[in-house]
């Protein structure tokens, strides 16, 4: 029997399980180790919205790699229609950094001051679409085990995996799909990709009861997020805020991220007071690069950064093509 343990049950290890379930693999059993009591999960702090971002190939390799990642995801839409996934139409605004904005969305348009590109993109319910995930893996054999992983060591040809409830589990293949956590394992790993991998705060605020009409759609006004999810009547304010060394949500910056879009968009908004402030953290490594790292009997996959709902079942698949 040939065991393999994903630890982390985000975007990352349970793209893994569905790619696994997806084609034939040498394991006779894997577990997938899940636990938030230490960890937050940042695919559960996340406002999900895939879209090509104006991203086109043949200018970097993160860029034939996103553009790839959001075509996988649309055909994965289109052909699987998995749960949790709605069609949205992508807004983006900029009155500043309009150099960038330009050379990125060559098909723009400028109206009073202010450039903007329409496309169209995906906009997820996380935790329906990771449920969705594990339930559509049902082929391959797995189980689903509560527990933080505490300590990785290696014994004989085996790996050794101890959790904080003290319970002892081995594995002959240990997947690292900690979003952010991984860095915590980067000891074990002389690999470069995984060596500066920081975690990078984001925030939004979450309103509930709102009605802007029957369709979701998400607008970015010069890098701040609005999202409408039409079926929950839920909007989402957010954006990349200010690291403050704490897992709270930075309400000062969220209270300026509200007030920008409140003068920029023409939306009336519910009062800030309403609003739940969410904070997760992002995994950035490396020149922004996405990783998949082997060593042995260990492996590692994350660095998703802000492109995680994406990235998921593209570096999920290469993995597995991998082991
Ligand atoms: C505010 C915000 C907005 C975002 N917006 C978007 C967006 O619009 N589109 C997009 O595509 N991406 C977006 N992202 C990024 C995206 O959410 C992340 O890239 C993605 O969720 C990372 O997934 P992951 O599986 O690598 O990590 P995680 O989701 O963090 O999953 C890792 C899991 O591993 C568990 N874990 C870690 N260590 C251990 C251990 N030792 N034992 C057991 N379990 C462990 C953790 O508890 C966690 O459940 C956003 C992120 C934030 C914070």
């Amino acid at each position: 029997m040939t065991t393999l343990a994903i630890i982390g049950g985000g975007i990352a290890g349970r793209s893994l399980i569905y790619a696994l379930a997806k084609k034939k693999n040498s394991f006779s059993k894997v577990i997938l180790f899940d636990s938030d009591q230490f960890a937050p999960t940042c695919s559960l702090r996340s406002t999900a919205v895939v879209a090509p971002r104006g991203i086109t190939t043949g200018h970097s390799e993160l860029g034939d790699l996103l553009s790839a990642s959001f075509l996988k995801f649309k055909q994965h839409v289109e052909k699987e229609k998995p749960s949790g996934v709605h069609p949205i139409v992508q807004k983006t605004f900029a009155t500043s950094k309009v150099d960038a904005f330009i050379k990125r969305y060559p098909q723009h348009s400028f109206k009073d001051g202010v450039y903007s590109s329409i496309e169209n993109g995906f906009l997820i319910e996380t935790k329906t679409y990771l449920n969705w995930l594990l339930e559509k893996s049902r082929d391959l054999s797995f189980e689903v085990k509560n527990g933080f992983v505490i300590n990785i060591e290696h014994k004989d040809e085996l790996v050794e995996l101890k959790l904080n409830n003290g319970e002892v589990f081995q594995a002959h293949k240990v997947i690292m799909a900690g979003g952010s956590y991984n860095r915590f394992w980067r000891g074990l790993s002389p690999a470069k990709p995984l060596s500066s991998s920081a975690p990078v705060q984001g925030a939004y605020l979450e309103f509930s009861d709102v009605d802007y009409g029957p369709l979701s759609f998400s607008i970015t006004f010069d890098g701040d997020n609005f999202v409408y999810h039409a079926h929950s009547h839920i909007l989402l304010i957010g954006s990349s805020t200010q690291q403050v060394g704490h897992e709270l949500p930075p309400v000062k910056d969220l209270s300026r991220i509200y007030e920008r879009l409140r003068l920029n968009l023409n939306f009336e908004l519910p009062p800030f007071e309403k609003a739940i402030k969410i904070t997760g953290q992002r995994e950035k490594a490396s020149q922004r690069k996405p990783y998949i790292i082997h060593e042995g009997s260990l492996s590692w996959i994350g660095g998703f950064y802000k492109n995680g709902y994406s990235l998921g079942l593209e570096l999920a698949e290469r993995m597995v093509d991998e082991l």
